[in-house]
């Protein structure tokens, strides 16, 4: 075997293992019938990479583990995972980068990567400004707060970043007000100038609830589904012979 295939044997071997034990962390907004695969991994975009780089920089100067990042078009928003000790996984869905880089302006993915890449160093690192008894998102949104306070851009850059945060929460996000209150604290306490201008109080609804849909759509036809589902979720017909025993699910969308 060529080493070059060594290699190739190796990497595949590894994220096949990495995978396996994979936990979600984090997974930004709700995507109906939108499932990771990580078969799909691609190598990040170049502002990911960059901003991500700059985010561990500004937080874990020390250095704390690691983590890949990877730009993947099944990925709902974008995600966190443990993929091993004291390492993670941050996927992105590079569509869903461009519409926050588009609807926010510039700086805004950074928020989204720092909030993502708050969860993998909430493993390593408790603040003594950090509040305990918040939930792993409060304390990744702290995180983000602090990585925008550290590295300093504009105050519209940080804006920008605070409005794509505020606008996906995780499913099991509390509140924007209670965000806000954690966002601020890491921010003032990583040495950040607070301005009026992050004070927005409305979190603006980005999360389009898909209507509630009762039947499947296949290539082949329509059936009924067993249970309500969210339209546009994956779903599946059952087709059956003439003695009424399962032959194949041809695989659908409900609408
Ligand atoms: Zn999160």
């Amino acid at each position: 075997m060529s080493s070059f295939a060594k290699a190739l044997v190796f990497i595949f071997g590894v994220f096949f293992v990495v995978d396996a034990n994979a936990r979600l962390m984090c997974s930004l907004g709700v995507s109906p019938g939108q499932q990771y695969n990580p078969n799909y991994d691609q190598r990040p975009g170049q502002r990911a990479s960059s901003e991500l780089d700059t985010i561990y920089r500004a937080l874990c100067p020390t250095g704390c583990g690691r983590y890949f990042l990877t730009s993947n078009h099944s990925t709902p928003n974008a995600m966190a995972q443990a993929i091993a000790p004291g390492e993670s996984k941050i996927a992105y869905n590079p569509d869903f980068m461009n519409d926050i880089a588009n609807r926010y302006g510039g700086g805004a993915t950074f928020g989204i990567l720092a909030h993502e890449f708050g969860h993998h160093i909430d493993f390593h690192s408790t603040p003594a400004w950090m509040n305990n008894s918040w939930s792993r998102e409060l304390k990744a949104d702290a995180w983000a707060g602090c990585a925008l306070a550290r590295v300093g851009g504009s105050t519209q850059q940080i804006e920008n970043s605070l409005r794509a945060i505020a606008a996906y929460p995780a499913p099991t996000h509390p509140g924007w007000q209670q965000r806000h209150h954690a966002v601020r604290t890491g921010f003032t306490n990583c040495g950040g100038n607070w301005s009026s201008r992050f004070d927005f109080t409305e979190r603006q609804p980005r999360i389009s609830q898909p209507p509630p849909a009762y039947a499947c759509q296949t290539g082949f036809g329509v059936c009924r589904l067993g249970q309500v589902l969210p339209a546009g979720a994956s779903c599946s017909c059952p087709v059956f012979d003439a003695w009424g025993r399962l032959v194949r699910q041809d695989p659908g969308l409900a609408r």
